[in-house]
């Protein structure tokens, strides 16, 4: 699967996919990443990207023109073509006004494969048309803020790369993870983990885990992950019909 990432701050990557599971999957051709810098598809001497907005206001918004032309430059071929399974190209705005990141959202992206283009925001935002007219889709990360999209556009990459078949070691250990509706989860918080020592400054590992019993060791982690899950998440244990609220 392949990641285009569109930002006026290219440098911004340098380090985020250096280490471990992305890393992985980048050295084994899984996964590539190509970061664009936005200026380069600027016209005038001082690369502007950014302008006033119409209507007056505080701060600057990334024009539609540069990101446009990036996009027609990075996927000639694509331009003006309908979204398919032979056509696997999607075009991700990411903006604190889109529709909410969660893993089901990881999970289609993943599954669809093909290339991602995520284009990231800056100052107050990027001219509307092109939300309106050029990409896919917009995405939030969560309920806030942030200065810009390349912290938002590596949370997905992050989370969509890991699902994409052969990066982890274990095909079906993504299915074993929280949030995911498939495998043990059933949409609620994986179980809790420990590890060595079993005996750390007082703090006993449940002895359950140290039986043996395999049987036992799975009604064990299914209770600790529904109360866990009901604790802290609530939301997420009523949805699934495990508790009422
Ligand atoms: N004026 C915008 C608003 O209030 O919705 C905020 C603009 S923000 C300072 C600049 C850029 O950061 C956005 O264009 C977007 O690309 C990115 N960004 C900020 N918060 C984000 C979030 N929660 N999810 C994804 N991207 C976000």
């Amino acid at each position: 699967m392949t990641f285009h990432v569109l930002t006026i701050f290219p440098q911004f990557f340098e380090g985020p996919f250096e280490h471990g599971v992305v890393k992985r999957a980048r050295d084994a051709g899984l996964v590539e990443i190509r970061i664009h810098n936005l200026r380069q598809w600027t016209s005038d001497r001082h690369q502007t990207v950014d302008d006033r907005p119409f209507g007056g206001g505080e701060g600057m918004v990334l024009k539609a023109e540069p990101i446009f032309r990036a996009v027609e430059s990075i996927w000639p071929e694509n331009v003006g073509q309908a979204l398919s399974p032979a056509n696997p190209h999607r075009i991700i705005l990411l903006s604190a006004q889109g529709r909410l990141f969660q893993q089901d959202v990881a999970n289609r992206l993943a599954a669809a494969g093909g290339e991602l283009l995520l284009i990231c925001g800056r100052y107050e935002g990027v001219d509307e048309r092109v939300a309106e007219h050029l990409a896919d889709e917009e995405i939030s990360i969560g309920n806030y803020v942030l200065s810009g999209g390349e912290l938002a556009a590596a949370v997905v990459m992050d989370a969509v790369a890991r699902l994409v078949p052969g990066v982890l070691g274990n095909e079906s250990s993504a299915a074993f993870e929280s949030f995911q509706d498939s495998g043990h989860s059933e949409g609620l918080l994986d179980c809790p983990h420990w590890t060595r020592p079993a005996d750390f400054r007082g703090w006993q590992v449940p002895d359950v885990l140290l039986n043996g019993n395999h049987q036992e060791i799975r009604r064990f982690r299914r209770q600790r992950a529904l109360e866990k899950t009901a604790r802290l998440r609530p939301d997420l244990a009523a949805r699934q019909g495990k508790i009422e609220v």
